[in-house]
Parts: C-alpha cells; structure tokens; sequence
C-alpha cells in the first residue's frame, strides 16, 4: 500500500531515521526501502515532519512485528507515549494490568507505564497516575526537534497537542516578544526561542517552572528564554505594553484571564485563546469574551478559528488566534 515515506539520500539515512524515531514519526509496521542511493522511510504522520526533510507517497512492503502490543494482546489497546513512559486510559485494573504487560515484553522502548487515575484536576493542572510498571514518573519527551525534561506526576503536559503547538510556533517571527501565560514545562516557550523571538513563560508551579529553566538551557535557547513563577495576574504589570504575542493555554478559565492579556499587549499582538466549548457554537463566547476586555482599546481582528481536538461528546477544545491592534 502506499504510505507517506521521509525520501533521503543514503549517507543521511541514519541520521534522518534516528530523528524521526526520536520525535516518534516512524510507522514501525512497513519496510524502510532503498533504491537508487536514496532511503524511505515510512512516516506515521506527514504532517508533524520537519520541513526540512521531503515527503513523497510511495508503495512499501509491510514489516514482520510479530512483537507489537496488539499482536501479544489479540486487541488493539489504546496508549500514548511520552518518553520512555507509556501512558493508559484505562477503567478497568485487570485489562491496565494485561496491556501493561504487553507493552513491557513488545518490542517499545519503555521503561515506565502508568494509568490515569484521576482527570487533571485544580490550578495546576496535574492528574494522580497509578504506576503500573517501573519507578520513575520522569522522562525526556521529544517533539519536533526539541527535547523536554519533565515529570508527569508534577506537571501538566499532553503529547496529543504536538501538532497544535507546532502550528503556533510557525507563526513566531525572529526578534519578536513573545508571552506563555500558562508556561508548564516549556512546549511553546522553547520552540518560539528557537525561532529566535524574545520569550517569557510564566506558570504557578514551581516545578514546572524548574523544568522550564532545564528545558531552555538542554534546547540552547536560554540567552531568550525569562522563566517566572507565580500567578501571571501578579506579572503581568512587570510586562505592561511588552508582548507581540501571548499564549493562553489555560481551557475552561482563560477568559479570567483577559484582563492580564490586554494589560500585557503591545500596540499590535496576537493571542492565541484556548477554549473548551460546546461544538454548536465553539468559537462564539471566547471571541465576545475577548471584544469584552478588549474593545475599544484595541481593534480586535480573528484571524483563525481553529479546532484542535474533540475534548469530549459534543465539546471541542479549539483556539482563536486573535490579533489585538492600538
Ligand atoms: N502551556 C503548557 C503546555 O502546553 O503543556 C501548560 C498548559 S496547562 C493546560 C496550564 C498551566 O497553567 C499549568 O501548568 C498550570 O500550573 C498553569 N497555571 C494555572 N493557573 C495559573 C496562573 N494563575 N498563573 C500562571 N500559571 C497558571
């Protein structure tokens, strides 16, 4: 059948294959080909591949994984991976703890695997885990080219948003000021960095702010990274009039926190305002809670409207990216 593959010459075949299994990109179920000096490798998701690398759709042969969880369990479990940690959603203990001891004999590089046992919960947005297998909660994740350091039972992150987060920092220009409301552990703070934009992160869990320092300094991005902990209401003065763009990952509550984002907006700035609501009107309340704080200060322009995933029946998690002009 044909699959997306990553085309490269043969001498950067390696190199090109690590990478891609490092970001998790590889469709470990088809054949790596080689013909007439180049290398395909087939990719699980073209999308989430670096631009630098060509994507060409291309017929490949199917690999024997005769050691992947679904074939040990005869189902296919539901799982994400974070690292070395494989992450369940699973209610029922029996079947978390035969999934579990699939995934330890298959073939995934893993050292740790937890079930959720809780949803996130309270302002730091943390979820209790039972530890299925292994010791340790922390791992290096690495997505798009960058790597983080962080601990699952400390502080938020979720993998599932790669993609999204990815779609922001394209946007991020060179020299631009650049503000993470809700820092956690780095995820958008790191990449604006590496596109060389000014970035500040702030989040109220100091833990995530000392994974956030870790990650600047393991991306090489520290020079332009300012990491605060404390409630970002309590910051924002110390940034008034600073920011060309600000970052409002905080869903169910980030209209709270409007007031803080116009107070730090420069004369002209973008946000990105993440929502969770109800998929007959997902966009409506954000943007008049947006106008609300803003208008008529500044001239308020949506420019996207974005879904990123469905949250749950009938509720979209979605995102306004809205620019903010004096
Ligand atoms: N942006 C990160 C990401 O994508 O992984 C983290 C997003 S998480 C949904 C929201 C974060 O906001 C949490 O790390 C939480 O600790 C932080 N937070 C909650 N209330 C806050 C406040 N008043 N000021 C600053 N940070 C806050």
């Amino acid at each position: 059948m044909e699959v997306p593959c990553v085309r490269v010459e043969r001498e950067r075949g390696e190199e090109t294959r690590q990478r891609l299994a490092d970001d998790g990109l590889l469709a470990a179920e088809f054949e790596i080909e080689v013909e007439d000096g180049y290398l395909y490798l087939p990719v699980t998701d073209d999308e989430a591949v670096p631009e630098d690398m060509a994507i060409v759709s291309r017929a490949v042969g199917d690999r024997e994984t005769p050691d992947t969880p679904a074939d040990l369990l005869g189902f296919e479990p539901t799982y994400e991976r974070l690292g070395d940690i494989v992450i369940l959603d699973e209610d029922d203990p029996d079947t978390a703890r035969e999934i579990a001891d699939a995934v330890m004999v298959s073939d995934i590089p893993v050292e740790t695997v937890v079930n959720r046992a809780s949803k996130v919960k309270g302002e730091l947005r943390v979820r209790d885990w039972e530890v299925l297998v292994g010791e340790s909660t922390e791992t290096v994740h690495r997505e798009y080219g960058c790597e983080y350091l962080l601990d699952v039972a400390e502080v938020y992150f979720s993998p599932r948003l790669a993609t999204e987060r990815h779609r922001v920092a394209e946007q991020v220009d060179s020299g631009e000021r650049a503000f993470d409301m809700f820092a956690g552990v780095g995820p958008f703070v790191v990449p604006f960095a590496k596109r060389d934009a000014e970035v500040v992160g702030v989040d109220l869990n100091e833990r995530a702010v000392e994974y956030l320092h870790e990650n600047a300094r393991r991306n090489d991005v520290e020079e332009r990274v300012t990491a605060t902990q404390g409630d970002v209401r309590d910051v924002a003065g110390d940034y008034a009039d600073w920011a060309d763009r600000a970052v409002m990952n905080l869903p169910h509550s980030a209209d709270e926190f409007l007031d803080a984002a116009v107070e730090l907006a420069g004369d002209d700035c973008v946000l990105h305002y993440y929502d969770i609501q109800h998929e007959d009107d997902p966009f409506g309340p954000g943007e008049a809670a947006i106008r609300a704080a803003a208008e008529p200060e500044y001239e308020v322009e949506v420019e996207t409207r974005h879904v990123v995933r469905s949250y749950a029946p009938h509720e979209l998690n979605v995102c306004l990216d809205v620019r903010l002009s004096r």
